[in-house]
């Protein structure tokens, strides 16, 4: 009967390092490093020089433009 217990008991724990390895396994290599975002970023088009700028990037870009400034026309 101890003997059956102990089996069990082995089996309860092979299962659950199984299961930590599953996790592991699976968080691992397919979780992107902090800060850094798998998917591309989305392109804004500028009108007016028509360069393409990440959608996070457009007002600093486009600060940044002779072309986009304000009040700046022509040359
Ligand atoms: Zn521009």
């Amino acid at each position: 009967m101890i003997r059956i217990l102990f089996l069990a008991l082995l089996a309860f724990i092979a299962w659950q390092l199984l299961r930590r390895w599953f996790a592991q396994q699976r968080s691992g290599p397919q979780a992107p490093p902090p800060g850094f975002s798998a998917e591309p970023e989305a392109l804004v088009r500028c009108e007016r020089c028509g360069i393409r700028i990440p959608a996070s990037q457009v007002a600093a870009v486009r600060a940044n433009c002779r072309q986009c400034g304000d009040g700046q026309q022509g040359g």
